[in-house]
């Protein structure tokens, strides 16, 4: 068959059922599995066996929306995550430990930067953080012999800048590492950073992909396409044997479509246990079968009401792709045609004062900390998600002082536009 089209795999791909079983994706929520005899389950334990035994490791319902995540990314193999914080920990710490060094984008979610520079730090990973506009020398500059990864998002949140993936695959892949894209932002149905030159891609599903603020969950896909075996020295926790499963060498046994995201699996969901839970993995599903119609209709009401604030007396400034005279709106066009995100970013004349005032008026978008999903909702980042940070770290994260966060939702874009001008029109 024909490679088949997004709107197609968010209803069809990742779990096909046999006659007379359930249509929809089962809830299987059950903690074990069990087997006839030891030595079948031992053959699982030498990872000499695929089957189910434990959900910390795997579950069926899980597997069935990775699988969903992997087809919509073009991806080889996917895992879900108990969120996105652990998606983005996961995916990085399972080629970078101690010792070892990432190069970053400064323009990243609050939570990732925090993971990266204080936690993971902490844990012994080195990260250099580069502006995603910089020079080529200074993105050449920040590589070290001893990187691993090299981590951006495709528009970052809460800064809006669009990652020139094509520029960042190409400066990992001359230093002989893979480009990790957080594409949460996008969705698969707006990018797909693989096609781009991206090795593993990230998300939170909590945010787009389920749509409803219902579950907190993410996910990590892997291409398949670095070939970890010809910078061996650099993956030896990919290409030489592991003796916590009787020296099995992932590249061997699982090939370079599945050797990423396995290790992950056994060794990191293992230990760390960030598993997602049937239920939540249910209400992901449930949102990446309706995710192509939301995600267009989130596009259509953020354009609207970025065209309507850019005319707005009140606004001092504004940062959505889809607007012409946004920085990143010819890069938007490259990677992102069809459309961004439904979350703009402005900023009040009058500053902190004027923006909270401005955001304590409003009647139908709410104060959350969340971005995202069906509601429209709004932030001040600086004195919430980017409260630890010093001005130069703001700066350097694109975030300003007086910068609001607006979500738009799937309500009525006319209704929202009302609600904005009756709340400006009192500041
Ligand atoms: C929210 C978010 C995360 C973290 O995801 P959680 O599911 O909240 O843990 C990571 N990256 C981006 C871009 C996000 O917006």
């Amino acid at each position: 068959m024909k490679e088949l089209h997004p709107e197609t795999l968010c209803i069809q791909a990742g779990y096909s059922p046999k006659s007379g079983q359930p249509r929809q994706v089962p809830i299987i929520q059950s903690t074990t599995f069990p087997y006839d005899t030891a030595d079948a389950m031992g053959a699982l334990f030498d990872l000499e066996a695929s089957g189910y035994f434990y959900s910390r490791l795997q579950n069926p319902t899980c597997d069935h929306v990775a699988a969903k995540i992997a087809a919509l990314e073009g991806g080889t193999a996917a895992m879900l995550t108990s969120s996105g914080q652990a998606a983005s920990f996961y995916a990085v710490f399972n080629i970078a430990g101690c010792g070892d060094h990432i190069v970053s984008s400064t323009a990243i979610y609050g939570g990732t930067y925090n993971l990266f520079a204080v936690t993971m730090k902490r844990m012994g990973v080195e990260f250099t953080f580069i502006d995603p506009d910089c020079s080529e020398e200074e993105l050449r500059a920040a590589f070290r012999p001893n990187t691993k990864a090299v981590f951006g998002e495709t528009i970052a949140n809460p800064a809006l800048r669009v990652l020139d993936i094509e520029r960042f695959a190409k400066a990992a892949h001359e230093h002989g590492v893979p480009l990790i894209v957080d594409n949460t932002f996008a969705t698969p149905i707006n990018c797909r950073p693989i096609e781009w030159g991206a090795d593993i891609v990230t998300h939170s599903t909590t945010k787009y992909i389920d749509g409803h603020g219902a579950a907190i969950g993410g996910c990590i896909v892997d291409s398949g396409k670095f070939d970890w075996t010809a910078h061996a020295e650099k993956y030896p926790g990919l290409c030489t044997p592991d003796e916590s499963y009787h020296g099995v060498t992932y590249v061997e046994r699982f090939g370079l479509g599945g050797a990423f995201i396995t290790k992950a699996t056994v060794q990191l969901m293992r230990d760390f246990g960030s598993c997602q839970s049937p239920q939540s993995a249910f209400l992901v599903n449930l949102g990446l079968e309706s995710l192509p119609v939301r995600i267009k209709r989130h596009c259509e009401n953020a354009q609207q009401i970025a065209e309507h604030l850019q005319k707005h007396e009140k606004i001092a400034w504004i940062r959505y792709c889809g607007l012409e005279s946004d920085p990143y709106h010819a890069r938007a066009k490259k990677y992102l045609p069809n459309g961004s995100c439904g979350v703009i970013s402005f900023g009040v004349k009058g500053g902190r004062a004027a923006a909270a005032a401005f955001m304590g008026r409003l009647k139908l978008a709410s104060i959350a900390t969340h971005v995202a999903d069906a509601r429209t909702c709004c932030l001040h980042p600086a004195g919430t998600t980017h409260r630890q940070m010093s001005d130069a770290e703001l700066a350097a994260a694109g975030v300003s002082p007086d910068m609001i966060r607006l979500s738009c939702g799937l309500e009525n874009a006319a209704d929202l536009i009302a609600d904005i001008d009756q709340a400006l029109g009192a500041v």
